[in-house]
């Protein structure tokens, strides 16, 4: 670059707020040496058959544009979700974008700016800081109680008149304890109600615990309540990136006004709609209960080996390591395994393919011995 241009690029004015943003730190990927990759809360699962199938028969269309909001997902999923007592919402209660992350930063930007407030708590999803960065909106992080749950009341606590948002996470990633319904709806009972809390459930499909809330049936009685789901998790579309939210239409109206068009592709919407079928989605959910079940004897195995983790209600778990934590991140690479270190606090391991789950339990057993 000649002196004059790169003197010109320093000089743009970047707004401050996006120059000190954080960055997304992704789980590491795998590299040649076949190493089980444990670190992005992935489903090990390669997709369903019939799922590639329409991908395929999608992909003749790539000349042509997507449906600019993806409407015919937004109307499938809506046709699930009464969100104002009046029956199934349709596409006017659901937004649907690149990865549930999208969904979040256009949640934030109809809502928050300069000035403004977000609550969230920490340790929580490492895009949540990020996405209210960008808005400009100042981050007001609330410490997870010390078995690595949300402490609502905390949370509720730290709202002020600035405040825009309160984020929760259920179930936490990365430590992965879920709220419970009496307690949220303590929080929504506390909260003015022109502040939006969203319920942030990406791995909903995972949670076993009775406890928790039924966010469709309290969107019923919270209009500032907004669900966040996607498809990358329990139905393994990761790499198509497609997410939603659920919310009273005026509240989605509004989100989806600040989308990017065509957003979604073609393939990726394609993909969603065929997962959602009856046979698809049955397939998938019971994939799920494999991930359960494999989860429920990881915990077992940890917890007879003894260790003291968080509840684990997604598709992993939670080792609080402090300050041994990179030291286990690069043993279990030594054992062949990819795991998410979090430094200085805890390492989160996905559930994967039951020889990994061996693996990472074989380590965790040999650092207790
Ligand atoms: N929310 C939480 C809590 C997550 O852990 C993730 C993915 N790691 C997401 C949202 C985003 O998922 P996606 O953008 O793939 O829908």
């Amino acid at each position: 670059m000649s002196e004059k241009r790169e003197a010109v690029s320093q000089s743009v004015r970047i707004r401050s707020s996006v120059r000190g943003l954080p960055r997304y730190v992704a789980g590491a990927g795998v590299d040649e040496s076949a190493l089980f990759k444990l670190s992005s809360n992935e489903t090990a699962f390669t997709p369903l058959p019939s799922v590639l199938e329409v991908i395929r028969d999608a992909a003749t269309s790539l000349n042509r544009y997507p449906h600019v909001t993806a409407a015919p997902v937004a109307q499938a999923l809506g046709a699930r979700f009464d969100v104002d007592g009046t029956g199934p919402v349709g596409a006017a209660g659901i937004v649907v974008s690149t990865g549930s992350v999208a969904v979040l930063q256009q949640i934030l930007s109809a809502v928050a700016g300069e000035g403004d407030e977000v609550i969230f708590a920490w340790r929580s999803f490492e895009a949540y800081p990020i996405a209210v960065g960008i808005t400009g909106a100042t981050a007001v992080p609330v410490p997870l109680t010390p078995d690595a749950r949300h402490d609502l009341k905390a949370m509720a606590a730290a709202v002020t008149e600035r405040t825009r948002a309160i984020l929760v996470c259920s179930p936490n990633n990365p430590t992965g304890p879920v709220v419970h319904a009496p307690e949220l709806r303590e929080l929504l009972d506390a909260v003015p109600n022109d502040l939006l809390v969203v319920l942030d459930e990406a791995y909903v499909e995972f949670v076993r615990d009775a406890a928790v809330p039924d966010g469709p049936a309290l969107l019923r009685e919270y209009p500032n309540l907004v669900l966040l789901r996607t498809f990358s998790k329990a139905y393994g579309l990761a790499s198509l990136r497609v997410g939603y939210a659920v919310a009273r239409p005026e509240i989605a109206e509004a989100i989806r006004s600040v989308s990017t068009p065509f957003g979604v592709s073609g393939i990726a919407q394609a993909a969603a709609l065929a997962s959602l079928e009856d046979q698809a989605e049955s397939e998938l959910l019971s994939r799920v209960n494999a991930v359960v079940y494999e989860r429920e004897r990881v915990v077992q195995a940890l917890q007879a080996a003894g260790w003291d983790i968080p509840q684990a209600q997604g598709n992993f778990v939670w080792l609080p390591l402090g300050e041994r934590t990179l030291e286990f991140a690069q043993a279990a690479q030594d054992a062949g395994i990819l795991v998410r270190p979090f430094a200085g606090d805890g390492v989160r391991v996905s559930i994967g393919e039951q020889e990994a789950n061996d693996l990472f339990i074989a380590l965790a057993r040999s650092w207790r011995a």
